[in-house]
């Protein structure tokens, strides 16, 4: 078991590069960006800020649009700064070291007792090791709450941290109320004071997070884009403390020159079709436009390239949802791309704006049922879907009345189109979360 006494940080003297542990820790190449530039879609007034960040890679890499860049945020400092605070066995933050587990081995001589070092954190500074290493902003789990209980000096803060340890029902209606990041659960407890190495063996990684790459190989060569929606929200059903999503924040951050830390995650089955004359269906609202963003770049490009009069692109309809005018992102973009003919319709649903009919996207592909089913089962269409997973479930339910109702399916009949569709990979989903 990890206690106070089996784990400890070491001295370390060589010298060890952010990259190179970051690549040891998650068993992955990464590549460093340099942020080109760093803007705001949509305009001020909207409510959630959506960015868009423009990133160089310093070294080859190769994507398809569809693909997920996974990106190695880093906690904010404030957060960082509150919870290094409250350690009782650090004098410096910023010095290497090496973060060991002691194991006893057993020999017919007695028990050896030997320091190891610990697998999933590679020697750094402790600080590097809470802001890039560390899940420092989910509510720590009931393990981690057991050991602050034990790291209190004042027996009111030990017994009610240890009460919502072993309270379940307590313990739920807590995180679900407060969401608190550990820097919250600290000052809500005073007198707690952690050992630094037990506390960074106890918690979790700090997970890369992936956005759907924006931009295309043929149009923005050596870049990747971003579109970003940033998460903020106030705990406590609104009434509490402001929290900040980790890598969106840090995203949006992100100023030009800045160097991120990022790797390539193809999604194969989330890639264009080959064959240009089949008819594309984009589906993603608010920053499910991501993907979508880069296909009509590929495609103004693909088309660039085609036999004039012998190949025929087919149509490309995209279907963008947000609450108001303000958050319509690429707009321009969007507007050139259909006098150029990449797109070949855009259809937009404002859930939210005053003088408007509200329209969900859903209404918007019911209106055009009917060219959908045809494209579908005449023409060899594509069906993207992109965003969260509730609006997907919602889309495919749309589909299902749609193909009833202009292609006279039956429940069943259905059932089996849409496994068809999935089989000939023409039925694409690039979920976010839930
Ligand atoms: P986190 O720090 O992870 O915080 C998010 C968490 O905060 C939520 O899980 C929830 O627990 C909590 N939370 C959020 N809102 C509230 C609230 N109102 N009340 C209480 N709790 C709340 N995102 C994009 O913007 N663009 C993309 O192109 C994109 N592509 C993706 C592709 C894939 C395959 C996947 C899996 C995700 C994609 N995402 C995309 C989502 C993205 O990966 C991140 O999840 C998102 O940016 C939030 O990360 P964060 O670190 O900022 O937030």
């Amino acid at each position: 078991p990890l206690t106070e006494e089996t784990v400890r940080f070491g001295k370390y003297q060589g010298d060890t590069k952010l990259k190179a542990a970051l690549e040891a820790s998650f068993r992955k190449q990464l590549i460093t960006c340099k942020v080109k530039e760093n803007k705001n879609l949509g305009d001020f007034s909207a409510d959630r800020a959506t960015v868009f960040v423009d990133m160089q890679p310093e070294t080859e890499f190769k994507y398809d649009p569809g693909d997920h860049v996974g990106v190695l945020a880093c906690n904010r400092k404030e957060i960082v700064d509150a919870v290094l605070e409250r350690m009782k066995d650090v004098d410096d933050y910023d010095k290497t070291v090496q973060l060991q587990v002691m194991k006893e081995t057993l020999t017919p001589t007695g028990a050896i007792k030997t320091w190891e070092q610990h697998e999933r954190l590679p020697a750094v500074t402790i600080r590097q090791i809470f802001t890039r290493f560390l899940d420092i902003t989910t509510p720590p789990s009931t393990t981690v709450l057991k050991y602050l209980s034990k790291a209190c000096t004042d027996q009111n803060d030990a017994a009610q941290l240890k009460e919502l340890a072993i309270d379940s029902n307590k313990y739920d209606d807590w995180r679900h109320l407060h969401y608190p990041h550990l820097a919250e659960v600290l000052a809500q407890f005073p007198s707690c004071r952690p050992q630094a190495s037990l506390l960074a063996a106890l918690l979790p990684s700090l997970q890369p997070r992936f956005y759907s790459i924006s931009s295309s190989p043929l149009a923005h060569p050596h870049r990747i884009h971003i579109t970003c929606a940033v998460v903020v929200y106030r705990t406590q059903n609104g009434q509490g403390p402001m929290h900040y999503g980790v890598c969106s924040t840090y995203l949006q951050n992100l100023k030009p020159e800045d160097e991120a830390l990022v790797f390539i995650r193809r999604a194969p089955s989330f890639h264009m079709p080959k064959d240009l004359s089949a008819p594309l269906i984009l589906v993603g609202p608010g920053s499910g436009i991501a993907p979508f963003r880069g296909f009509w770049h590929h495609r103004k490009h693909q088309i660039k390239n085609l036999i004039p009069n012998k190949q025929k692109p087919g149509p490309v309809w995209l279907f963008f949802g947000c609450r108001n005018r303000g958050m319509d992102l690429y707009k321009e973009e969007k507007e050139k791309a259909l006098a150029d003919g990449v797109l070949s319709k855009v259809f937009l649903a404002l859930s939210r704006e005053d003088s408007v009919e509200k329209k969900h996207i859903q209404t918007l592909l019911e209106d055009e049922g009917a060219e959908i089913s045809r494209m579908l089962l005449d023409e060899n269409g594509h069906f993207y879907v992109c965003g969260d997973c509730k609006m997907a479930e919602e889309v495919q339910q749309k589909l299902k009345e749609i193909m009833k109702k202009h292609a006279k399916m039956t429940e069943q009949e259905y059932e089996e189109f849409i496994l068809n569709l999935m089989d000939e990979n023409r039925y694409h989903e690039d979920i976010f979360g839930i």
